[in-house]
């Protein structure tokens, strides 16, 4: 079935509740990615999870189904139009996680990454090791921390091949926090809205003092999302120099782009 068509059933919706998941197995099949029934199981427990939670914590405000499969599990999938051919065991880290957006969807299809996600608030974390321990998991380490931090820990800085964002920061402060866990030649990818290219602008210093380099700014439609959502992809060029990341909450209080 078409998308379209999937979305002309939706707005007939004359069986009521849906069960199934067929926005996401349409529109992933649109960007050439099969999504099996286990993959399709993983995506329904996970949704099941997140509504049940939502009661007690603060996750999203994205809750119906339809929503959830276009806003949260399609738009994560988006990154891998950036990432693809994404090497097996590749180091992965999600920044400001929240409930797993983009990384958990990305592990759902891509099992081999090694996925850590990091979270500031502990009990958004709490969920993420709850729906990690669901899924069966492997590789996913859930940190409770600010990327501030982890960058300055040897154990972590310029350890990942991939650095992933959405809804975080400002790209300048998004780009302090990313580029320092980045090794040298692997990628950031911050999910961004329709309107990037002045912030891409204002980030180009930032992204040159902390060893990156503007590779692409990708766009990418949701289906029945009519505005364009963007990936920008920077390739980590150079070391990071050691004074960055400065101290928890100096990124976000002086942006590099104000410097
Ligand atoms: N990425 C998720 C999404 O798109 O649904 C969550 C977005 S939510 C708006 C931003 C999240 O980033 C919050 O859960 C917040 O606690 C976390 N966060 C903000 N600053 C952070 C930092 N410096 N280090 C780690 N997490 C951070």
């Amino acid at each position: 079935m078409s998308l379209d068509a999937v979305f002309a059933v939706r707005s007939v919706g004359a069986t009521g509740k849906r069960k199934t998941l067929d926005l996401l197995e349409a529109g992933a099949k649109e960007w050439g990615l099969a999504l099996s029934p286990q993959e399709l199981e993983d995506f329904q427990l996970y949704y099941e999870q997140l509504l049940i939670w939502n009661e007690k914590i603060n996750l999203t405000s994205i809750t119906g189904r339809e929503e959830v499969q276009v806003k949260h599990f399609l738009d994560s999938l988006s990154c891998l139009q950036a990432l693809d051919p994404l090497s097996p065991g590749a180091r992965c880290i999600d920044i400001g996680a929240g409930a797993g957006f983009p990384g958990l969807p990305l592990k759902i299809v891509r099992p081999l990454m090694r996925l850590t996600l990091l979270e500031a608030t502990g009990k958004k974390a709490r969920f993420l090791e709850h729906v990690v321990r669901e899924l069966e998991l492997s590789h996913v380490e859930v940190l409770t921390g600010r990327a501030e931090d982890l960058g300055s820990r040897p154990d972590y800085r310029e350890l990942f091949d991939v650095a992933l964002a959405r809804a975080v920061a400002d790209l300048s402060v998004l780009a302090e926090y990313a580029l320092p866990l980045v090794k040298v030649g692997g990628i950031f990818v911050a999910q961004k809205g329709r309107d990037v290219q002045g912030e891409v602008d204002a980030a180009g210093r930032a992204l040159e003092l902390l060893g990156g380099r503007l590779l692409e700014i990708r766009p990418v439609w949701l289906p029945g999302v009519e505005t364009a959502r963007h990936l920008v992809v920077a390739q980590k060029v150079s070391p990071t120099p050691a004074e960055y990341p400065r101290r928890p909450g100096i990124p976000a209080k002086r942006p590099l782009s104000d410097l």
